[in-house]
Parts: C-alpha cells; structure tokens; sequence
C-alpha cells in the first residue's frame, strides 16, 4: 500500500503492542513511537521488550513502558491483573495492536497432536480474547480507539497441513467481526501481514529464500494507517498488508 503519512499521526494517542519483542510487532512498536504515540510493551521476554524500548528512547520518542505476560500459561486473572497495571499507568488506549501469536505445527489435522493445539488456541484465542475482554474499558474511554488483531491468508481459506494455525485465525477473524458489531465507538479490524521476513516465517517455510520476502518495515504503512485518523470509520473489514500477494512459498 502506498501511504504518506503525517509525522505527527499518532501524537497523543496511547498504543499497546502485543508481541512487541520481535518480528512484525517489534517493527510496529517502533514505528507508532517514531509516529508519535506512547507505547506500551506487552511480551513474555522482559530481556528482550528491555531492548525494544532503548531502541525507542534512542529514536528520541516517548519512553515505552514494558508489561509482561506469558500468554501460553496466562489465567483470565493474570490478564486483568496486566490491564489493571496499565490502567495505573495511562488513562485510556487509543490504539491496541495484537499481534502475539504462535505458529504450532504444521501437519496433518490427523497428527495436529493435543499439547500443540491446546497451545495455539491458547495463545492464539484464549489470552487474545481475555486480554481484550480485560482491555476493553480502556479502549472505550478513548474518542476513536482502534483494536487491531492480526490474521492470515489460512484464517479465510483453510489449507492443509495449517491445522491449528489456520483454525486460530479464523477465530480471530470472528473475534473481530463480533467485536465491530458491537461497538461502533471503537473501530475493530485485522490485519493479515502476509508472508513476512520473521522467525515464525523461517520456521514454516524453512527452504525458502527470506531474501525476496517483505520485511516487517514494509508493512507499516498499513499498520499506521489503521491506527491513526485517515482510515475514518473503517471497522469489521480484513486488509492484507500486502494486497494481491498470493499465499505460500517465495519462488
Ligand atoms: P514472530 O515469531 O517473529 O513474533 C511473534 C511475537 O509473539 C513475539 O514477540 C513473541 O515473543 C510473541 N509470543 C509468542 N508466544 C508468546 C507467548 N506465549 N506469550 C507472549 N508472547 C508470545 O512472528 P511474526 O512477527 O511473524 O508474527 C506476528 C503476527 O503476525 C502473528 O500473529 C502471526 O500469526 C502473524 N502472521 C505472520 C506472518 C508472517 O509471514 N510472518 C504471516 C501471517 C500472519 P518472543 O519474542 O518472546 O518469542
């Protein structure tokens, strides 16, 4: 997508990243801090959100600040327990980006084993869900909030060997299509990155060239434009970071 934004898009606004760590979420973290907003980091790894939030003070942002949640063994309480830390913190969200996730195995339905599939639905629905159920009144204070879940081309088209994976995000799609039917002060929306130059990439496809695949920064253009005031009342749709981009390996 090509989009120029303002450098000031996101001043003022409140933004949590799940997944903020590395990958397509660490890229979002940085660049909603170089856009202006105030970021909050949610991950497991607090060594590793420690790094993303120096790299955002070394840009001369505003300071991020760090939450920690294990989403693989998180409770619902150990999800309010984080959304009362950032209720302490900030007075609203204006922006919620969940892009935690788990890839599980690819394999057969027949040989998705039970740990692996509990374990994505774990990480995938469950903390997603709670986590947002936890969120929720933050979100609501805001003027315009945006609640953004990331997707995939399997969460709308099964394909074999996707199992869990595939399921999850058509969770997720649903998640969001309930959501967006529900509140019309809050816009809710996903993104499918497509394939992207990440370790849940290498791990899926591991033969496969990394170099002709898009990188996280690329995406970003889609990832501000959702978050910040030019995608007007947008709620209830799916958009591909990388439209027209067919679905499987880079040859
Ligand atoms: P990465 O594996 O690079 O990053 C995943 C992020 O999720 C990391 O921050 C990771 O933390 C975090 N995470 C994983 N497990 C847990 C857990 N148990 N608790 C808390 N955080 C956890 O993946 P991508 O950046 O590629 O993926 C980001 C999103 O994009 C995912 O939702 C994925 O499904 C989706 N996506 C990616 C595509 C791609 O081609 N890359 C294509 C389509 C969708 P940690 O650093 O600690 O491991």
């Amino acid at each position: 997508m090509y989009y120029q934004p303002q450098t000031n898009l996101l001043q003022n606004r409140i933004i949590l990243v799940t997944g903020a760590s590395d990958g397509i979420g660490r890229e979002a973290a940085l660049t909603y801090a170089r856009y202006g907003a105030q970021v909050l980091l949610l991950g497991r790894s607090e060594e590793k959100l420690r790094q993303v939030a120096n790299d955002i003070t070394r840009l001369g942002a505003i300071p991020a600040s760090l939450f920690l949640l294990d989403y693989a063994s998180a409770t619902v309480e150990d999800c309010q327990r984080v959304a009362r830390e950032i209720a302490a913190q900030v007075p609203r969200l204006d922006g919620l980006l969940h892009n935690a996730g788990v890839l599980g195995e690819i394999a057969p339905m027949m040989e998705q084993t039970p740990e692996c599939w509990r374990e994505v639905m774990q990480v995938n629905v469950n903390t997603t869900f709670f986590l947002t159920q936890a969120l929720l009144p933050l979100l609501l204070k805001a003027e315009a909030g945006s609640l953004v879940f990331t997707t995939s081309s399997v969460g709308r088209q099964g394909r074999a060997q996707w199992g869990a994976y595939a399921v999850s995000k058509f969770a997720t799609e649903g998640m969001m299509q309930v959501l967006a039917d529900e509140y019309k002060s809050l816009r809710v929306n996903c993104i499918n990155p497509g394939g992207t130059r990440t370790k849940m990439r290498a791990s899926a496809f591991p033969t496969e060239d990394a170099d002709k695949l898009k990188t996280p920064a690329d995406l970003m253009p889609l990832y501000l434009w959702l978050m910040g005031d030019d995608s007007g009342r947008k709620t209830g749709m799916s958009f591909d970071a990388q439209p027209g981009r067919k679905p499987g390996i880079a040859e």
